[in-house]
Formats: structure tokens, sequence, C-alpha cells
């Protein structure tokens, strides 16, 4: 028997014809490891021998929580309505006065009975038509849409959604504009101004966004999102902070707060809901001997684990050295990725691939994928000689399995710069580039960054 769960553990699953090896340890509470597979492409040749090895993938996963994913709220759906999107903070009834609405008619109309059933990224249909009648006034010369929204104390854009028009100087004179009834400018508690969550309705393995606004300069804000803090810091007006989603955290609700203190000293709390959805990965079972069985328990992994995630809470800085879109380490395509789930012995542990594979040679060599710090070039005893680089805000990309290092603790590198050459060290049985990424300590997919930037 198998006793991981709840352990963090290490495999290393190879699986050429003929040939399988896996192993795992067990590292920090609430994640497993990692196995290794070589994908089956090469075929045996009519002698029925394999003339060439094919190439190594290995698998770094995380044990499967127990608990049972909740049911996620409904977010109601929307057609062509006007509506409003949540942002965390916001209530039923700041939101109704934003809109000039009653807060009972938004409740019925979106079946809601209390604020603290909303979601961020929730769509509320908003009523139509009953809202109080609104003023009029006629352009006359020299007036500016700003002008006229200064005089009647309205927001400027929602004077221009009012009238829907294009442009703030393409008034006419004479022309009829409509004022909407004045209300608050934002349904958010002071003195948030905005608070946007990129992607509203993040999934398994994505990074998260957390961008605030506010009215005023703060001395502090801090934050949590699904129990993990957030970190802020300020880039340009905005305070950013990066998290992610473990691709094995349960679907369904979860709690985010902030709270901010401003330069003045006032204090300022944003409770909100957020729902995180599955991740869309492939899945299959891996069956291994009895004698392949303990690896899945061993110490090793937790303490690598551990270590990983020790190195990443150590070098945090709020400098943003990345810009742009990741390079790919090595060129090639990818023969492994994050996330998909695997289970062995029939479910006995569940476990996901931690990163992306790319099949090479030994002694490949190995880029940068983006601008950053060298905070380590040392052995684990799983994934092998391994390069983790700062891309700062807790931001790093994390190369595995090397024969040789090219850099060491503290250089500076570009992205494209040379970091090491690819090897087969760790539990493998072949060489190959394990790729990693994380942000806010949690090990996201690499994939959706070699394609779009990270706010
Ligand atoms: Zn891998």
């Amino acid at each position: 028997m198998i006793s991981i769960q709840r352990r963090r553990l290490h495999i290393f699953f190879i699986c050429a014809p003929l040939l399988l090896c896996l192993f795992a340890s067990a590292p920090a509470p609430r994640q497993a490891v990692a196995q290794e597979t070589t994908p089956t492409e090469t075929p045996a040749n009519v002698d029925g021998v394999v003339e060439i090895p094919t190439p190594v993938i290995e698998v770094i996963a995380t044990a499967a929580p127990e608990e049972s994913p909740p049911t996620p709220a409904p977010a109601v759906d929307t057609s062509d309505a006007p509506v409003h999107v949540v942002q965390i903070g916001e209530t039923l009834e700041t939101i109704a006065a934003l809109h000039g609405t009653d807060v009972r008619v938004l409740a019925k109309l979106n079946r809601l009975t209390r604020s603290d059933l909303l979601l961020t990224g929730q769509k509320l249909l908003l009523p139509q038509g009953d809202s109080e009648p609104m003023r009029l006034h006629r352009v006359e010369v020299g007036d500016t849409l700003t002008g006229i929204a200064a005089q009647y104390g309205v927001v400027l854009s929602k004077l221009q959604r009012a009238n829907t028009l294009a442009c703030a100087d393409c008034l006419v004179i004479g022309q009829w504009l409509r004022i909407p009834t004045v209300g608050p400018s934002s349904a958010l508690p002071e003195p948030f101004a905005s608070v946007h969550i990129s992607p509203p309705l993040p999934t398994q393995g994505d990074v998260i966004v957390v961008s605030v606004t506010t009215h005023s300069a703060l001395q502090s804000l801090v934050g949590t999102l699904a129990g993990r803090p957030l970190t802020f810091v300020q880039k340009g007006d905005a305070y950013l902070a990066l998290t992610g989603v473990d691709a094995l955290q349960n679907p369904g609700v979860y709690t985010v707060t902030m709270r901010a203190i401003t330069n003045d000293g006032l204090p300022g709390t944003i409770r909100g809901r957020l729902q995180i959805g599955a991740g869309a990965y492939g899945y299959e079972n891996l069956t291994i001997s009895a004698k392949l069985e303990p690896l899945l328990a061993i110490d090793i992994n937790e303490e690598e684990r551990a270590a990983l995630d020790g190195i990443f809470m150590r070098n945090f800085t709020g400098a943003q050295y990345w810009n742009g879109t990741l390079q790919q380490p090595i060129p090639g395509k990818i023969i492994s990725y994050y996330g998909t789930r695997r289970t062995f012995n029939g479910g006995m542990l569940k476990t996901y691939h931690s990163g992306i594979d790319m099949p090479a040679r030994q002694g490949v060599a190995i880029s940068a994928a983006a601008a950053g710090k060298v905070v380590a070039a040392q052995n684990f005893p799983i994934r092998g000689n391994v390069v983790i680089i700062d891309h700062g805000r807790s931001f790093f990309t994390v190369y595995c399995h090397l024969s040789k290092f090219a850099v060491q603790p503290g250089d500076f590198v570009d992205a494209g710069d040379v970091i090491g050459f690819t090897g087969a060290t760790g539990r493998v049985l072949g060489p190959h580039l394990h790729f990693e990424t994380a942000v806010g300590g949690v090990t996201i997919d690499p994939l959706p960054l070699l394609e779009a930037e990270i706010p």
C-alpha cells in the first residue's frame, strides 16, 4: 500500500518501450511528485529491437487534496442586456447606488438574496428603464463635455456612455445631452478606486494578477487570495500582486481580502469571493510495481519541495527584471505538458506534471527564458542540477536535470543568455529539460507565458 496523500512527492517515471522507471519521494504538505515517461513514438524495428532511445519526460506532481470540491455558485448568464461586472469589494447596495437603481430590484433580477453571494467577475443584469428620469442639457457655444460633467457633478465617462458619444470633443451646438443621475463614482469602499483580478474566472495553473488603484496614496496594502498572501508592488499608479492557482487546487469559491491604509492613516478593507475553475488536462493511470511503490513515499521529495519554496520566499523582490513574454529555453517541441493528471495503481495517488518537458541530447545550451537574477545553481535529488532565476515580483523560472552550469547565484542574466546545458541529472533515465515557472510560491503553467506577457 502507498500512503502518501497530502504529501508532495516527486516521481520520475520513464516509460520507453519495454522500459519503465519511476522515482518518487515526499516533500511539503499537500504536494506530490514526479514521474517520467518517454513518448511512444519510436517504433521497434523489424527485429523487435528499439533502435533509438526515446526522449524522456518526467513529471513532478502534487498529491491531490482529499476534500471534495465545493459546488461553484452559478454565474448569471447575460445576453445583450446592460450588465455590471462585479469587482472584489462591491455589494448589491453599492452596485445599485452606482447605477441609480433599487437594491431589491437588482437582487430579484439576478436571483440573489444576499451580497455575500456575489462573485468576482460575475455579470449582474441591470434593470432597464426604471431608474430616475435623466435631466437634459442643451449644448451651447463653448460647452465641453468635461465642463458639462463638472457642472452637473457627474463622472465624464458616465456622461459619455449615457449619450453614446464616441469622443469627448464631438459635441454639436444645440444637441441635447442626457445627464445621468448623480451617484457614487465607484461601488468600492474608500480608498479603493478599482480592484481588478485577471483573469476574473481563473482556472488551475493560471497566473492571477491583482491590480489595485486608490483615490489616495497608501502607506500599506496587504491581502490574501485563497488563503495565500498577496504581496503588492507599486507600478505606475497601480498596486500589483501576482499569485497562482495550483494545478490541484479544488475548483470552487475562495475568499479574497485586501486591507489598505492611506498615508493619512485611514484604513479601508475589501472582501469578496472568487470562483476558481478546473483546468483542461489530460489524464492517464500508471501502474507501478510493488518494488517501486516505496518511491512514492520518500521524504526526499518533501525536502526538495520545501527547499524550492524556501528559495522562492527568500528571494521576493519588488523589482521587475523581465520584460515581455518568455522565450523557450531550448528549441524543440514539448513532449509533456503542465497539469497532465496521472493516477497510480488505479487512483492511489493523484499527481500532475508541474512543468513542461522538451527532449534534448546531452549538452544542449539552455537559455534564460527572461531577464533576471540567478538565485540558485545547485543539485537536488529529484530535479538534478537546477538553475533558478528570479525575475522579480515573485516570478521564477526553474531549469532542471542540467549536465553543467553556466551561471552562479548572484549573476544577472538577459533573456537568451546561456545558463547551463541539458543533461540527465536527478531521477531521469535520459537527457531532457524540465522547465517550471512559479509565481507567489505557486507552480503554474509555463505555456501561456510563452505567448502572453504577465502585466
Ligand atoms: Zn517534466
